[in-house]
């Protein structure tokens, strides 16, 4: 049986993205290395930067890699981070740190706020030691969308490097670069673009990735290395997921005719609005409220106490779609994702299923 996978990634890609993987390819021929680099151009455009700024390098691995690989290469011995965290990936960065050994700080806020300028702007004032700031933007542990845009000013006034995790967001939410004072954005070919799983990117500021050569504590995750030698002609430095790569090309052609990020966007947000107007009538309510509510995964708490998901999740399985179990410690939740092949007949299906579901337990 397929499923819909309404979770943030893997997802459920399409046809032709899965079909582009019916195809072995060499790694050092020009035609993949073409693609390489076609694929490196393509995702400066979605960005809407330029190839005079900015640069797009891909790394082997799942969206954690590519973030170890931005920490480690990015921070040198003598630098200073500040994790502005609000959820299990800003804290999985927190970890990278520690054991990679670099000099860090957090500011961590309550999983359901942001981040407040005046308290940012207070801790860069009252240490200016600090010289690079990390955030995540869609933390997918919730929900939260954070204002990157307002923190990125703030950052950019105290003349710090800015580092953006937007896994979940980067092709799904529209990202204004230049707004943000972005340095490094990182994100993978499973989320918004809605590729398979197999490799993470940056997108980085040229001039600041220049400064990072033999910085980083790892050969495989050296992103500058990476560059420089992808940078040469398109060539991945070791093995790369050719399967993976193909499908991702192809992810970005379908980006492209839908309409681009913008377009994308408004069928997450459509999809998201539907999905909890619906949900609010057998009494599921999100977690994270309405302002800073992100179109990629809800949260939603339990109806009721006695509320057994497992028996909900196998139901909802039966009928063809998977959630997503919450990653809440103090209240009990499940994860609702919009992003993938996901349509407004598919949120439709759904919530007769649920509707069925929670007339007859209820
Ligand atoms: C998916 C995701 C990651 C990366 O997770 P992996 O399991 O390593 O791919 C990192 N940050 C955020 C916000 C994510 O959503």
């Amino acid at each position: 049986m397929t499923y819909k996978l309404l979770t943030p990634g893997p997802l459920t890609t399409t046809m032709s993205v899965k079909e582009t993987m019916l195809q072995d390819r060499c790694t050092w021929d020009d035609e993949y290395k073409a693609l390489t680099q076609s694929i490196r151009q393509n995702l400066l455009e979605v960005a809407l930067v330029s190839s005079d700024t900015y640069t797009a390098v891909l790394m082997q691995g799942s969206g954690s890699f590519t973030v170890e690989s931005v920490l480690t290469t990015a921070v040198g011995a003598e630098d200073h981070i500040l994790f502005i965290t609000n959820g299990a990936y800003g804290e999985r960065m927190t970890q990278i740190a520690q054991t990679i050994d670099l000099n860090y700080t957090v500011y961590a806020v309550p999983y359901n706020e942001v981040p407040t300028k005046e308290q940012v702007t207070q801790l860069l004032q009252q240490n200016d030691h600090i010289t690079h700031v990390a955030m995540v933007h869609c933390e997918t542990t919730t929900g939260i969308l954070n204002p990157i845009e307002e923190m990125g000013s703030v950052v950019a006034a105290f003349n710090k490097v800015f580092i953006v995790d937007a896994m979940s967001s980067f092709g799904g939410v529209p990202i204004d670069f230049e707004k943000c004072h972005i340095d490094y954005l990182v994100s993978s070919a499973n989320k918004c673009i809605e590729g398979v799983p197999g490799f993470g990117f940056v997108i980085a500021k040229r001039a600041v990735l220049q400064q990072t050569a033999h910085q980083a504590r790892s050969v495989a995750l050296d992103l500058y290395d990476q560059w420089r030698v992808m940078e040469i002609d398109g060539k991945w430095r070791f093995t790369s997921p050719t399967h993976v790569v193909a499908a991702f090309a192809q992810a970005l052609q379908e980006l492209q005719q839908e309409g681009g990020v913008e377009a994308r966007y408004q069928r997450y947000k459509e999809n998201n609005a539907l999905l909890r107007k619906e949900m609010a009538r057998y009494h599921f309510h999100p977690y994270i409220e309405p302002t800073y509510q992100s179109p990629i995964i809800t949260t939603f708490l339990f109806p009721h106490a006695h509320f057994d998901f497992q028996a909900f999740y196998h139901e909802m399985k039966a009928n063809g779609f998977v959630l997503y179990p919450g990653k809440l410690t103090e209240v009990d939740t499940f994860r609702v994702g919009n992003i993938g092949d996901v349509h407004k007949e598919d949120m439709q299906r759904l919530m007769l299923s649920v509707k069925k579901y929670m007339e007859v337990v209820q």
